[in-house]
């Protein structure tokens, strides 16, 4: 997702927890769920949803007990739970500590489906509000654990499954969510029943419903796959206008990385914590993102990045977010290159270099950081900026070619999977043929940067280039870029710097105007005086 000021400035406030403990959440040993179908009644009357939820599961061996996310009913808000079914059978459960624990009968065979019914008012997850147009909404908003507030699931993206919704609301309501629209029937009763359908598999964290009026449109179909925008009818035009774009980035991500992995592209403008979160086929943006002034396209390829990492090609662990949000913050960045030139990408990168500059300042932590251990704490300018520009360095020490080719057979490996760091990192050395260690080890696993003090001069034919790193904690190793300029004409020239402070020479016939370092940026670094 993007935060929500992230394109002008903002604060985050950061504490780190524990010591080292990483991601604590408790997973199912032997049941993966397979599929969750959720039937849902929203009404207008009151913020009481009624819900039944039908999972069915894989158990990898004997059925053991296993657990599903709730979050239970204290004071006005939270679920009751009143039935929990395998077929039609009530079966042993309980309900305590937000977690439904459901032991299957004994003769169950491997694959079973379990029905959950309940209600409640959902404190979060499920944002039900009213629009800037004073209109009631509903706006799934799950990120990164809060699926459980409204929806009984595995509520961590190690688990993904397909999602089926079944949505029962007042029939003024236009209804979109994660998926296929399979049906949309007009009930007796004023009601109105809307059925989507996602078969490929979704984490919870990015899955999503939206009810409110809405004006929505066909913007293009890419590949056969529908490119849609809902916006507010108040924001009709703007909104399609603004949203347009998606259908190129679109184009652009399945040209240059792989398939899309979903049933369609909506683009939602809702009510989200977020600046955007990236739901699987069915992206949310502010509700201020619609200007009419087409400037939210950053945000939109970041958002659209994430359907193939974060969503597609998952991260199988909190502490790898940057699979996720490094990913998409650089491909947005690819995506913006590809149509304004290299510019743009060196603009975007000294933006963000500014950020983790500053966030190192009081923040002198990795890129992966196992000391967190709240979700909502791995996201910081390290898992973002500093994770997008891990993936610059890494594609200039491949070279376009075998960096393209690497993210291809990445997606390819891990579409509507799981991966880590070391499967990415193991991806990129097949693709190499380069032993990747050291860089994944000082760039991901190291906190900061080379803090770089430097001085040359010119003397009998040659420059002098004294290099120096200030950081104590750690020596980085890497190719730095020396660019020469001589009567208005630049000529680069690399030099491997693997030691604390080194004195290079440079053969040149006449004294150079000037010497900059990193002219392309190319090289995550601080240059000190
Ligand atoms: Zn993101």
């Amino acid at each position: 997702m993007a935060k929500k000021f992230s394109l002008i400035l903002f604060l985050l406030v950061f504490v780190v927890i524990g010591l080292k403990a990483q991601d604590t959440y408790q997973r199912n040993s032997s049941a993966d769920i397979q599929s969750y179908i959720f039937n849902l009644s929203l009404n207008d009357s009151t913020n009481q949803i009624e819900g039944e939820a039908e999972i069915t599961v894989d158990f990898n061996a004997a059925p053991k007990a296993f657990a599903l996310d709730l979050i239970g009913k204290s004071n006005a808000f939270g679920m009751k739970v009143t039935h929990v079914f395998e077929d039609d059978n009530e079966v042993n459960y309980t309900f305590e500590n937000n977690k439904i624990k459901i032991t299957p009968p004994s003769d169950s065979t491997q694959t079973r489906t379990y029905k959950v019914a309940y209600h409640g008012i959902p404190e979060r997850g499920l944002v039900i509000d009213t629009t800037k147009f004073g209109k009631r909404s509903f706006f799934g908003d799950n990120w990164p654990n809060l699926a459980r507030h409204w929806l009984p699931s595995v509520d961590h993206p190690y688990d993904k499954a397909s999602i089926e919704f079944r949505i029962t609301a007042p029939e003024h309501y236009d209804v979109v969510a994660t998926g296929e629209k399979i049906e949309e029937s007009y009930l007796d009763d004023g009601h109105k029943l809307t059925i989507y359908k996602e078969p490929a598999p979704v984490a919870m964290k990015v899955v999503t419903i939206g009810v409110a009026q809405f004006a929505s449109r066909l913007i293009e179909e890419v590949y056969d796959i529908p490119v849609t925008a809902w916006v507010y009818p108040e924001n009709r035009l703007d909104g399609f206008s603004d949203y347009s774009v998606a259908s190129e980035v679109l184009k652009y991500f399945i040209d240059n990385i792989g398939p899309y992995s979903y049933a369609k592209l909506a683009n939602m403008q809702a009510k989200t914590q977020w600046g955007g979160l990236e739901n699987a086929g069915t992206i949310s943006y502010f509700e201020n993102s619609v200007t009419g002034k087409n400037e939210v396209e950053g945000l939109i390829a970041h958002e659209i990045a994430h359907q193939w990492f974060g969503n597609s090609a998952t991260e199988n662990d909190w502490n790898h977010v940057w699979l996720s949000e490094g990913f998409a913050t650089y491909f947005a960045i690819l995506y913006q290159e590809s149509v304004y030139g290299d510019e743009k990408r060196k603009e975007e990168l000294a933006l963000d270099r500014k950020q983790i500059f500053e966030y190192y300042g009081k923040n002198p932590s990795p890129i992966i950081d196992l000391s967190i251990t709240d979700p909502l704490k791995v996201l910081s300018v390290n898992t973002y900026q500093k994770a997008g520009w891990v993936l610059n360095m890494l594609r200039h020490k491949l070279g376009d070619g075998i960096f393209w080719e690497g993210i291809r057979t990445y997606y390819k490996r891990f579409q509507n999977a799981n991966a880590m760091t070391a499967d990415f990192r193991k991806v990129m050395e097949e693709v190499s043929g380069t032993d990747l260690k050291a860089f994944f080890e000082q760039w991901l696993y190291t906190k900061g940067y080379p803090e770089i003090k430097w001085d040359w001069n010119y003397h009998n034919g040659k420059i002098g280039l004294n290099i120096e790193q200030l950081q104590d904690h750690h020596i980085f190793q890497f190719p730095l870029e020396i660019g020469i300029v001589s009567k208005g004409k630049l000529d680069i020239t690399t030099l491997q710097i693997d030691e604390k402070s080194k004195t290079f020479e440079i053969p040149i016939t006449d004294k150079p105007d000037a010497i900059v370092l990193d002219p392309e940026s190319w090289l995550l670094f601080e240059e000190k005086k």
